[in-house]
């Protein structure tokens, strides 16, 4: 089964609650659905969704397991609150909080440490696409930031994708998958990631390499996360 994962980002108050609900209400997708809320609504979450088909992830934790990090939270107490999986390595905090590949692969090890599966984010920038770097950014990424070992998944987000409403063909798209599922092997979900939505998702999602969609704006309403969940490969 596809894995389907929503990325609520900085996105979520205690109200959309009612959306968590409504997706647990719905009839069950052809796919395995994950919905990472930001962290103050996590123990919610995962106390409203104990028992359904649907997983609760985190967006992001500290490589640390304890101690004087004022602000971050470990992957064991994201566990803790309930989350069985957490982003690492997303663009956004590659970008604006500066993580290295070296702090993604410790932050992921760190999730695994704490019995998280880690869906560790890579992907190209504009600039690399057009300058034909695409395959080789992506590689580079995945081999220093993806642990060699234990429960992990893979998302390739092109950076230029994600909320551009811009995506790559799904030739474009199949060529990286079927690169990284080279490397990581078949029993490694990839996961696309970058503008997927109700309208895309049944084409990137029959893609022979793809295993899920990690979906952000698409992912924030119940209707459009089961219409992109609706299209998974079962
Ligand atoms: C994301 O940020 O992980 C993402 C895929 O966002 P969007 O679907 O909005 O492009």
């Amino acid at each position: 089964m596809q894995l389907i994962a929503g990325n609520w980002k900085m996105n979520g108050l205690k109200r959309h609650l009612a959306e968590l609900e409504a997706l647990l209400a719905a009839p069950a997708p052809p796919a395995r659905l994950v919905v990472c809320p930001p962290a103050t609504l996590l123990a919610a979450f995962a106390e409203r969704a104990a028992g359904s088909a649907v997983a609760i992830g985190a967006q992001d934790c500290h490589p640390e397991p304890a101690g004087a990090f004022t602000g971050d939270l470990s992957a064991e107490m994201l566990a803790d609150a309930g989350a069985r999986y957490v982003i690492v390595g997303h663009s956004e905090r590659r970008m604006g909080h500066h993580e290295t590949d070296a702090l993604v692969q410790a932050k992921a090890r760190a999730a695994q440490r704490a019995g998280l599966a880690p869906i560790v984010c890579v992907g190209e920038s504009l600039a690399e696409r057009e300058a034909g770097r695409t395959l080789a950014v992506v590689l580079a990424q995945l081999a220093a930031s993806l642990p060699a070992d234990g429960p992990r998944i893979v998302a390739y987000e092109p950076v230029w994708a994600i909320g551009s409403g811009r995506t790559p063909s799904p030739a474009e798209i199949e060529e990286v998958h079927a690169a990284i599922v080279a490397r990581v092997g078949p029993h490694v979900p990839v996961l696309y990631g970058g503008s997927v939505n109700p309208r895309n998702a049944g084409p990137i999602l029959a893609l022979p390499s793809v295993g899920g969609a990690l979906v952000g704006g698409a992912s924030l309403e119940a209707r459009s996360f089961l219409a992109v969940a609706a299209a998974a490969r079962p």
